[in-house]
């Protein structure tokens, strides 16, 4: 039985095409050799830790055979158009990601996304995104479902790309006594990082609970209202790790219970 496409979940015979988990510009923006590996990393929610050695790739035969040909050489392609031009001078911290315009943060935050479910559907975790977040994305109108959060910031790197997916949930309480809540398997944090970009696409299911960005660290993208924030209790530490700078900034993101 052939598998439907991801995002439009049309099916058939030969539909499905091979598209790069990481879009053929920016492996070559990014100049990776053919011989480039990629790191992959799953971290602990209870300790913040990496619970393995991160796996790691071909950034070239990153490539997922789940998106259909329509899809691929149609929106998808638009997209990457679109952003690269915008996306470019981030990567390089030629331009600030506090300038984005609305309009551009609107398309950063969703090539965020994209690239986020692309990778969770190949993670070692074994946890997608649901396919409902992937479905809404489809399309030249396609948008974040309401309660996704894509943030970003810019810092020094040493690898030039990886990923992180991270159940680490700082939770802020706005009433006394408001007990931590369990993190929902719903819930989910992508880290995405190309040189000094990095990006984090986040979805809490409660409604009644709110992304909480951690002060000068987290930018807000899409949507660009003003988010709650929170001043750390610690100061963002890294270590020596090659995916440390990652690490802080998908594990410091928080969520208030209102
Ligand atoms: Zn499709």
């Amino acid at each position: 039985m052939p598998k439907p496409c991801l995002f439009c979940g049309a099916d058939g015979e030969g539909i499905l095409s091979k598209e790069h988990v990481i879009p053929q510009w920016l492996i070559e923006h990014l100049g990776l050799p053919a011989d480039d590996l990629m790191i992959q990393g799953v971290a602990s929610s209870a300790t913040n830790q990496l619970l393995e050695t991160p796996r790691v790739h071909s950034s070239f035969n990153f490539i997922h055979g789940r998106v259909c040909c329509e899809c691929n050489t149609g929106w998808m392609c638009n997209l990457e158009g679109i952003a690269k031009p915008i996306l470019v001078p981030l990567i390089d911290r030629q331009r600030p990601i506090e300038s984005l315009s609305q309009a551009e943060s609107s398309i950063v935050g969703k090539w965020a996304a994209k690239t986020a479910y692309m990778h969770s559907w190949i993670s070692p975790l074994r946890r997608p995104v649901q396919l409902d977040h992937l479905r809404v994305l489809c399309g030249d109108a396609g948008r974040l479902l309401p309660g996704v959060g894509t943030f970003g910031v810019q810092l020094d790197y040493k690898q030039p790309s990886a990923y992180l997916l991270s159940g680490c949930w700082p939770q802020c309480c706005q009433v006394e006594r408001q007990r931590f809540t369990r993190t929902p398997n719903d819930a989910y944090k992508i880290g995405l990082q190309f040189r000094n970009l990095y990006l984090l696409t986040a979805f809490w299911p409660d409604p009644a609970s709110l992304l909480t960005v951690a002060e000068g660290l987290h930018h807000p993208i899409f949507p660009p209202q003003d988010s709650l924030e929170y001043r750390p209790f610690d100061d963002f530490t890294v270590d020596e790790g090659p995916i440390a700078q990652l690490q802080m900034f998908t594990n410091w993101l928080a969520v208030s219970h209102l």
